[in-house]
Order: structure tokens, then C-alpha cells, then sequence
């Protein structure tokens, strides 16, 4: 590992040095030499270029976090509590840097990079907040003299892998719950978004976090595995596709690993007949077209009730066509680029798939490289890959729903269960779709896409294990321990 007196890249030295990676408060290059191009999503072109983890560089980040895990949770509540609040109000600060590069480096558009790091400081915020909230139990008991309760215990270095699609929130969530619950943490960003995961660790540093308490080490798959595979390593908490989850989640059993998955999703909105239409429309528009459809939550499937079908379909198509699709710099782009081409052409797969065997294109349905035209398709049966297969692209498929019952049934017709969303002014069918619809998270009147940091967060099915946010991370990152406390002597039999 090289340690020299390396910093942080800047946007200026883009394309004139390597990004170093973060290590034990250094920042070093590859060990290997190891580098690996990263790539504008708007224009294709190479904009930096950054180091990637070896095997020893993994080894030396999990080290470090596991030196300094002892003194980060010893350290008392209101001095961790001040470093995360100094560390949120200099995200803060950060807020135009960062959101140039959540664009440059993610293809994110104008209105929703800045709501990323907007999150992320509320995040750091929410998590300062539940660390001085009560971390144990006390029980009464059923043997004399004995006090009974509970504490948590943070596990220890946590491995968090993260996807490309919102890198700074998602990395952010899991960050700062992890240090609040007194973990320390390795970081694996998509190879896709290095760069963000970086650039939080150095205002991280800027905060005056302790090394070895946060190390972020670029890569791709095999560094995520060399996470898994250290038993040093007490967690992993993973957000991405279901397809890599799987495979963590059978590694993390191997290995008697704590693991949090937070994967894919088939998200509905429902619309039932006395639905405000325009207003639906505008909610399913916001839940499908919101970052290209790049969102684990995104409604790729509108359900809508018989009496308004045509109508709907009429009016989200005209809505559709009039969504802006272009440069992710203009504040009026809608749809900006997808991460890569190579999304459009999987998505185009998918929609020749459903035409071939009878689905129709509404509108869209072509792309101009990366930039994928708002599509909307009717007809689709479960036959085609496109009715189970997430999408992830602003693609969405409206089916016909012949009462209440059948839009339950066809909202819970997926291997997926992350978000759904019912938009009616019914009240008892409001809570009755709530209670049967198979997701781990339902709104009412409103988008599938929604999320605070405080709030429980996660899905069912095979979009998730676990659940992220506020105390649920709190949770799922500290281990409990039975203490008890016998006054005076216990009477033994013998
Ligand atoms: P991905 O699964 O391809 O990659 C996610 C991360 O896993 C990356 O860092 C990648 O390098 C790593 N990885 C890949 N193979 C691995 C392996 N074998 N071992 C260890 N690590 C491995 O996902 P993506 O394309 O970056 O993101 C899009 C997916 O993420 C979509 O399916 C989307 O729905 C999902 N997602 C879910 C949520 C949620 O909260 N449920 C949020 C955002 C995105």
C-alpha cells in the first residue's frame, strides 16, 4: 500500500492524477497498481480516473476499522453525537460540490442530485439523534434477588456494500447509523460511483472522524467478496440488485454473518375508480420517471380499475410525452441519461420481448444511447420478461384491473415486495390494500417513491432481508447481551 502524502482528489485534478482510496485516515493508492477508469454517464467520456482496492488493501481497510472499533465505542455518546452533527453541517457545506458530482459521475438530474445530499445531512442528523436514545431493557424476573436486563453492544466493523443508482444517500444511510450505533465500517461504493463514496470520506476526515473508523475501498465484485469472506467482519449491509443478493445472502450463512439486504423491486401503483385522475397521473408520472427510473421503488406497474382505464392510459401517455428527456445539467430535464448504454439496450430487450408476443408501446420504446425515451406499455402478460423483471429505466406497463380484488392480486402477482402505492379517497379500501398488499412499505394517496431516515425502511419477498433507517439500523447493528445481577446470594440446590 502506498501511504505517502497523498489528499483527496478535486474536481480540478480530474484526469491528471489518480483518486486515492481511504485508508486508516490515509490516502493511499492501489497496492496493485490497480486502476479503473470512471465514466460520465451524460457523454460517455472518461473524467477520472481511480484506484482499486487489492486484496491487502481490503485486508489493511478491515484492519484498521477492526483496531479502531475499541476506541469508537468507547467514545462517550455526546462527543460521537458532536462529530456527526459537525460532520452533517459540513456536508452541508459541501452541498454544490457534491451535487456536481452526483451528477457527473451518476447521470443524476438537476432536481434530484441536491435532494441526495439534502437526505444524506438529514441522515447524519437522524443518527446523531438515536444515539442518546435508551439502547437496553430492563426485565422483571422470576428468580429472587436477581435485575434483569438488556444492553447492545455495536457488533463491530460492519461492510457495507453499496449500489450505483443514489450513492451518496444509500452509502450515507448505511455510514452513519453504522457510527452512531458505534461500528466501524468499510465502504465498497459501486464501481459505477466511486468517487462519492471518496469524497465522504474526506469530509468524514474534515470532521475529525478517528482513522480506521471509516475506509472506503473502490472496486468491483471481488472486493465486495473479500468483505464477506473476513471474519472479521461482523456485517454486511448491502443495497442493490436481488441477483447479488442472493448470492450474499448465502455467503453471509456461510460465514454466521449478520447481513441487511436491500434489493430490487416490481413496485405498483394502484388506481381505484374514484381516484382523483389527474392527480394519479401525477403520482405514477413522478414514481416512474423520478432519476429515469433508476429507484429500487420506481412504479414500474400501473394497476388501475376497470371504470378508469382508458382514461388513465389516455392521460399518462399525454403526460409522458411530455417529459423532458436530455441533459442532466438543465433544471427542466426529466429523464437524463441511464448509468450506461448497456441499460437501454437490456431494457430494449425486454420491450421486444413483450411486443413479440403482443404487448403495445404507448409511447417511447426507443433510446438515443444512454437516453431512454419515457415508455409505456399495455398489454403485458406474465408470459413476458418484462411483467416479473425489474427494469430499472422509465419504463412502466399499465394493466386493467376488473375490481379491488384483482388490482390486489396483480399488485401482489411478483417475486418482489419493496413499495407499492394505492391512490383512492376510500378509506376502508385504502387500509384494506394496505393490509393486503405484499410490500414492505404502502402509500396511501402518494408515490411508491418515499424515503426518511428515521423511518423503517426495507422490503418482502426478494427485494429484502432487514430493514434500514432510525431505530430499525440501530437494531440490526448492535448485538444484545443478557446481563443480570443477582443482589445478595442466590439459594442454589446443591
Ligand atoms: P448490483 O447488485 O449490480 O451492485 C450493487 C453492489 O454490489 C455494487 O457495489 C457491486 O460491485 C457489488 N457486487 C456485485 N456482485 C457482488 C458479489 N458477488 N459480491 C459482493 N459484492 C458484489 O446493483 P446496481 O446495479 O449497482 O444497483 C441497482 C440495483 O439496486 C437495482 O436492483 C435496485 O432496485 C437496487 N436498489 C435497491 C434499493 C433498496 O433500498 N431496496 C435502493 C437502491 C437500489
Amino acid at each position: 500500500m502506498t501511504t505517502g502524502p497523498l489528499s483527496p482528489i478535486t474536481p480540478a485534478e480530474f484526469g491528471t492524477r489518480v483518486a486515492p482510496m481511504y485508508i486508516n485516515g490515509r490516502w493511499c493508492l492501489s497496492s496493485a497498481g490497480l486502476v479503473a477508469d470512471d465514466v460520465n454517464p451524460a457523454t460517455g467520456a472518461v473524467f477520472a480516473q481511480v484506484a482499486q482496492a487489492s486484496a491487502e488493501d481490503v485486508n489493511a481497510a478491515i484492519a484498521a476499522a477492526h483496531a479502531a472499533r475499541t476506541g469508537w465505542a468507547a467514545m462517550l455518546a455526546g462527543e460521537r453525537e458532536a462529530l456527526l452533527l459537525r460532520a452533517a453541517d459540513l456536508f452541508a457545506a459541501h452541498r454544490d460540490a457534491l451535487r456536481d458530482l452526483i451528477i457527473q459521475e451518476n447521470g443524476s438530474v438537476w432536481i434530484k442530485a441536491p435532494w441526495e445530499v439534502d437526505y444524506a445531512v438529514d441522515c447524519l442528523r437522524s443518527a446523531a439523534g438515536c444515539i442518546r436514545q435508551p439502547h437496553g431493557e430492563t426485565f422483571p424476573t422470576t428468580t429472587p434477588g436477581v435485575v434483569s436486563m438488556t444492553i447492545r453492544q455495536p457488533l463491530g466493523v460492519i461492510g457495507g456494500i453499496s449500489p450505483f443508482n443514489s450513492p451518496l444517500l444509500l452509502g450515507m444511510k448505511k455510514v452513519a447509523f453504522a457510527l452512531a450505533a458505534g461500528n466501524t465500517f468499510v465502504l465498497k461504493p459501486s464501481e459505477l460511483t466511486p468517487l462519492v463514496g471518496l469524497k465522504m470520506a474526506e469530509i468524514f476526515e474534515q470532521a475529525g472522524l478517528p482513522p480506521g473508523v471509516l475506509n472506503v475501498v473502490p472496486g468491483d465484485a471481488e472486493v465486495g467478496r473479500l468483505l464477506v469472506s473476513d471474519e472479521r467482519v461482523r456485517m454486511i449491509t448491502f443495497t442493490g440488485s436481488s441477483k447479488v443478493g442472493r448470492v450474499l445472502a448465502a455467503e453471509c450463512g456461510r460465514h454466521f454473518k449478520r447481513v441487511c439486504l436491500e434489493m430490487g423491486g416490481k413496485s405498483p401503483t394502484v388506481v381505484l375508480q374514484d381516484a382523483d385522475l389527474d392527480y394519479a397521473v401525477d403520482a405514477a408520472a413522478f414514481g416512474i420517471f423520478f432519476h429515469q427510473g433508476q429507484v429500487c421503488m420506481s412504479n414500474s406497474r400501473i394497476i388501475v380499475e376497470k371504470p378508469l382505464y382508458e382514461a388513465f392510459c389516455e392521460k399518462f401517455v399525454a403526460k409522458a410525452r411530455t417529459i423532458r428527456v436530455g441533459d442532466p445539467r438543465s433544471p427542466e430535464t426529466v429523464v437524463g441519461p441511464l448509468v450506461r448504454e448497456s441499460q437501454a439496450h437490456f431494457i430494449m430487450g425486454q420491450i421486444e420481448d413483450a411486443v413479440g408476443q403482443g404487448a403495445s408501446v404507448l409511447t417511447g420504446g426507443t433510446h438515443e444511447g444512454p437516453y431512454f425515451q419515457p415508455t409505456v406499455l399495455t398489454g403485458v402478460t406474465p408470459a413476458m420478461r418484462i411483467y416479473g423483471e425489474e427494469s430499472f429505466g422509465p419504463v412502466t406497463s399499465i394493466y386493467c384491473a376488473d375490481d379491488f380484488d384483482h388490482a390486489v392480486h396483480l399488485a401482489n402477482d411478483t417475486s418482489f415486495g419493496l413499495s407499492s402505492a394505492v391512490v383512492t379517497n376510500d378509506l376502508q379500501r385504502a387500509f384494506e390494500f394496505a393490509h393486503r398488499v405484499e410490500s414492505g412499505m404502502v402509500h396511501i394517496n402518494d408515490t411508491t417513491i418515499a424515503d426518511e431516515p428515521h423511518i423503517t425502511f426495507g422490503g418482502v419477498k426478494n427485494s429484502g432481508l432487514g430493514r434500514e433507517g432510525g431505530e430499525a439500523s440501530m437494531h440490526e447493528m448492535t448485538e444484545v447481551k443478557w446481563v443480570t445481577f443477582q443482589l445478595g446470594k442466590r439459594q442454589f440446590p446443591f
